[in-house]
């Protein structure tokens, strides 16, 4: 093994059925290390990872951990967990009914009897030692996401882990709690433990790694020191493409006919019982617009209310200039509004169903369950879509849980696409995907807009904004504080506007 590593995997190859989505892949994690695992949707992240834990066994290739000489076998996660290796995961697989100290305790109290008192000084002992503040007695599923998160460290710390591994922790969390993750990852670093950080935030990796591995299409472009890596580079890695392509989009400015065109969709006065304020709003055949503001300033509220997927309490609607009452989805999917919701584990996929069955969802919804639509047909739909969008699977009949998140992303947008919607609504369709997803993504609300779609953009990265929307709303407190388009357009104008600056 190298001088000073924790842990070296060698050439480690991994099938599924009809794909290889590990290729001889080598990575070797330090102590006291924070190694970024890089690459693209599909590219073996996640596969590596479960490599790794032994949730998945290996083809071939071994694993060799400093703690042990000749190489290790994992069989099984527990096998993992007592080599010292604790993996988190985005979703937290914790307990949100019992207390803090009782999930860390959980499991693992060896049939031993352990006093309430001692456990909770232990836990406090604990969290304090790692300077996360929550109290031991507190309900699991009381504490933010981020706290959550924190714990089921704390838990993988106190089980003397040596690797950590986060996969996309940080999908979910605000700045500032970002920033205690942080703290804890760099507290933990400092202990010795070597942490394998999965993220598809470019300034966290930039922010927090030392190193970087870079896997593409199952393969190993290589491992860096962050230093020699500027981020450019790490991209143009990633993609396997020439810088090019990507300076195509930025520099694609969007042109509409948007004054020339009426109005698809105008409220007015419309609010929700989400305490969202009335809001006028509309948007034009093939405009792309947007909501922006900072986190929780209200801009998924204002789609949700636009789709009714928040009890509508008042205003009235247009649509084509003609009055509509829309107060639930079906209302508004009946006049052609399709909706991607912020958060895909809850309002989007159905994890056990088949891709295609996902697909068709929205359009069987919208035609009635009484008159499903015959296999043959579902798998048409379903692989036209799959083609348009590039989405990788095995095959149709692959459950959708087992993609990657871009991929599944994508599946989401096909289910929305098929409805031949006139107005779309996309709310943070590129949160927590790979770089090469967001590209598409951004390529196809252009291309839908110059086809005639109006498409409801909303990012919480401006720059990707300001590259597909010419019109942004800007909210602040819940509240609509002003509007941005043409020449105004830019990020300091955008920031002025959150900010509550004045407008020259
Ligand atoms: P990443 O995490 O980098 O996005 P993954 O490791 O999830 O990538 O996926 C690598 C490839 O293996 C993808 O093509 C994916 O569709 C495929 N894959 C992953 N898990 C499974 C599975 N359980 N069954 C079939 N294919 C899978
Ligand atoms: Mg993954």
């Amino acid at each position: 093994m190298r001088e000073n590593s924790i842990l070296e995997m060698r050439g480690i190859y991994k099938g599924f059925a009809g794909v290889q989505a590990l290729q001889n892949v080598d990575f070797t994690l330090c102590k006291g290390e924070i190694h970024a695992l890089m690459g693209e949707n599909g590219a073996g992240k996640s596969t590596l990872i479960k490599v790794l834990t032994g949730v998945y066994p290996k083809d071939a290739g071994e694993i060799y951990l400093n703690s042990h000489s000749g190489a290790v076998q994992i069989r099984s996660p527990q096998d993992a967990q007592r080599l010292g290796i604790s993996t988190v995961y985005q979703e937290i697989s914790l307990c949100p009914n019992l207390s803090v100290a009782e999930n860390i305790f959980l499991a693992r109290t060896k049939g031993k009897t352990i006093s309430w008192k001692t456990m909770n000084q232990k836990a406090g002992a604990l969290l304090d030692s790692l300077g996360i503040a929550v109290k031991p007695t507190q309900q699991l599923g009381s504490c933010s996401i981020a706290v959550q998160q924190m714990v089921a460290i704390a838990r993988a710390v106190d089980m003397e882990c040596s690797v950590l591994i986060l996969d996309e922790p940080t999908s979910s969390l605000d700045e500032s709690e970002v920033e205690k993750l942080f703290l804890l990852m760099r507290q933990l670093k400092a202990r010795g433990v070597g942490i394998i950080f999965v993220t598809h935030f470019l300034d966290q990796v930039y922010e927090v790694c030392d190193k970087i591995t870079v896997l593409r299409d199952g393969t190993l472009v290589g491992e860096y020191e962050i230093a020699e890596l500027p981020r450019v580079k790490l991209v143009a890695k990633m993609l396997g493409k020439e810088l090019d392509d990507m300076a195509d989009i930025k520099n694609d400015i969007p042109v509409y006919h948007k004054d020339a065109a009426a109005p698809v969709y105008e409220a007015e006065g419309i609010w929700s019982i989400e305490g969202i304020q009335p809001f006028d709003f509309h948007i034009n055949r093939g405009e792309v617009n947007g909501f922006t503001g900072l986190l929780g300033s209200g801009r998924s509220e204002c789609v949700r209310t636009i789709f009714g997927a928040d009890k509508v309490m008042g205003g009235s609607v247009r649509m084509d200039g003609k009055p509509v009452t829309i107060r639930k989805p079906m209302d508004a999917m009946k006049h052609g509004i399709a909706y991607l919701a912020e958060d895909r584990k809850r309002d989007g996929i159905v994890g056990e169903l088949s891709v295609r069955d996902n697909i068709i969802l929205a359009l069987q919804v919208k035609t009635g369950f009484f008159k499903p639509f015959s296999k043959a047909k579902a798998t048409k739909f379903a692989e036209e879509y799959i083609k348009l969008l590039d989405i990788k699977t095995a095959s149709v009949h692959t459950p959708i849980q087992s993609l990657s998140g871009g991929n599944q992303q994508k599946v989401i947008l096909a289910r929305w696409l098929l409805t031949k919607p006139k107005y779309l609504i996309l709310d943070e369709p590129t949160r927590g995907i790979d770089v090469g997803t967001k590209v598409d993504i951004q390529k196809l609300v252009l291309k839908l807009a110059s086809e005639g779609m109006s498409v409801t953009f909303i990012s919480s990265e401006t720059d990707e904004m300001l590259r597909t929307c010419s019109r942004l709303i800007v909210m602040r407190d819940r509240k609509v504080v002003g509007e941005l388009s043409g020449a105004e357009l830019t990020q300091s104008a955008i920031m002025n506007t959150i900010a509550g600056g004045e407008k020259e």
